[in-house]
């Protein structure tokens, strides 16, 4: 305990209370809901109460202050999360951003079914119970021409069931140079453990070879794994064993083929460019059993884990294990889901999915907007600089690590520097996430909607004020 001296030269004691930080938000920001002003008050009190601790000799920060700190924080806390940003960075498919934006229809099934009640579990013809994916499943069997199939709730699930069903208490056997990590949490060797299997590791970081698979096989092998790489490439001297020839000697050893393939899509993009192993279907055509894949990275929907099998017999096991209800998919994915599916056999998913919209656009029509873009932020902004520059971007989110994407970009050269300048745009509003190069500040238009261009010259402007 303090001395009665020492408390009173405390400058903590000068702090005010809660309610009078709270009082001082009501009448100088009254847009900010209580909730929001009460737990922003007490932030900034704690924080000047950490500043001021052991002894410091700094005066107490005054009411205004204290005021103007707490509505900082309370206007942090009262935005709607997740809220939009525009997305300059040139990565169509960002991770932190959110991957795959829906198309507008794909968000109009959203709100249908998010807004009324809905036949999710009911068939209508016989008032018997029904599936919840029936629908899906269905437009995920004519798509990739597959006897069954699975829709959950992400690719990590899919992972999971397909393990937790096919090789629960017994060994799989992956190459060492496909043991990654995915953005985050998402590492193979622990899916696979937390789904009870024994990791098998084969071959090293750069070569495998088939002999090394053939090796490892035993008593307890329960499948093959095979895992996309996704996002990053191996060159050099490296080997590795094709799809095909796993696939060979899993027949030969009457063990089934997975494919962790990431990102995938249901219609074959070849014809513009795309590299044709992203095409699910042609995976299980070369042998896989079962190949998984999300939802919202390269098919261009919402979050959601699918899973093709060449076999009944797995897809109805995977159905049956318990904790398949707690990987399920919920209603409103679902309704985006059957959306972007239905485009698909539409033959509309190149023109209506925005990801493909993004990743399929035209240089030479990048090139004309960021030329567009750039004079009409000259016009506000001559002392950025903004130049109209040609780049190379990535489709990122997990896919096509080696499929470089030409893109033109419009580069500001902020009189501050870029690091400073990005930082203010990510607070402008609408924010707006940039790419830096050599203190370059780069506008990509490969990942911003043509829609989105008025948004980023109003944040521009915003922080220019
Ligand atoms: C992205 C990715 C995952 C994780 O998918 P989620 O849908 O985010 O759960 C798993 N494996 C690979 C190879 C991936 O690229």
């Amino acid at each position: 305990m303090n001395s009665g001296r020492e408390v009173k030269s405390d400058p903590r004691r000068r702090l005010p209370a809660v309610d009078r930080v709270v009082s001082a938000l009501e009448s100088g920001w009254p847009d900010l809901p209580l909730w929001a002003a009460r737990e922003g008050a007490r932030a900034a009190l704690a924080e000047a109460r950490e500043r001021l601790a052991g002894g410091s000799q700094a005066a107490a920060p005054a009411l205004d202050q204290l005021a103007e700190a707490a509505a900082l924080r309370a206007g942090e806390l009262s935005r709607p999360h997740p809220g939009r940003v525009l997305n300059a960075t040139g990565i169509v498919l960002h991770t932190n951003l959110g991957r795959a934006p829906l198309a507008p229809e794909a968000a109009a099934a959203v709100a249908r079914a998010a807004c009324g009640y809905t036949d999710l579990e009911l068939d209508l013809a016989s008032g018997q119970r029904g599936s919840r994916t029936a629908a899906v499943v269905v437009k995920l069997r004519l798509l990739a021409g597959v006897p069954d199939a699975l829709a959950l709730n992400n690719n990590a699930a899919a992972v999971f069931l397909t393990l937790s069903t096919l090789a629960r208490g017994r060994e799989v056997i992956v190459s060492r140079g496909e043991l990654v990590e995915i953005g985050g949490s998402f590492r193979v060797p622990e899916i696979i453990s937390a789904a009870g299997v024994r990791l098998v590791e084969v071959g090293t970081t750069n070569r495998t070879h088939l002999a090394d698979y053939e090796r490892a096989i035993g008593p307890d092998t329960a499948l093959l794994l095979k895992v996309h790489r996704s996002n990053f490439a191996l060159r050099g001297f490296v080997a590795e064993v094709t799809l095909q020839e796993l696939a060979g000697l899993g027949r030969e050893r009457g063990l089934p083929l997975v494919e962790d393939l990431g990102s995938g899509t249901l219609i074959d993009l070849s014809s513009h460019g795309l590299p044709e192993e992203v095409f699910a279907p042609s995976r299980l055509r070369r042998g896989a059993d079962v190949v998984c894949f999300s939802g919202d990275k390269l098919l261009g929907g919402p979050q959601a884990g699918i899973v093709l099998t060449a076999r009944r017999e797995h897809a109805i096991a995977m159905r049956e294990n318990p904790i398949a209800r707690a990987l399920r998919l919920d209603k409103l994915a679902l309704a985006a889901l059957d959306w972007t599916l239905a485009a698909a056999l539409d033959g509309r998913a190149v023109r209506d999915l925005p990801v493909l919209q993004r990743l399929l656009e035209p240089q030479e029509q990048l090139e004309r907007r960021a030329r567009a873009l750039a004079e009409r932020i000259r016009s506000f902004a001559g002392e950025l600089d903004p130049a109209a520059v040609p780049d190379t971007g990535y489709a990122g989110g997990g896919a096509l690590p080696d499929f470089v994407l030409p893109t033109f970009a419009v580069a500001l050269r902020p009189p501050g520097g870029a690091t400073r300048f990005a930082e203010r745009l990510r607070r402008a509003r609408p924010p707006l996430l940039a790419r830096i190069r050599d203190d370059l500040l780069l506008l990509d238009l490969r990942s911003l909607d043509p829609e989105d261009e008025k948004g980023l010259e109003e944040a521009l402007r915003g922080v220019l004020r």
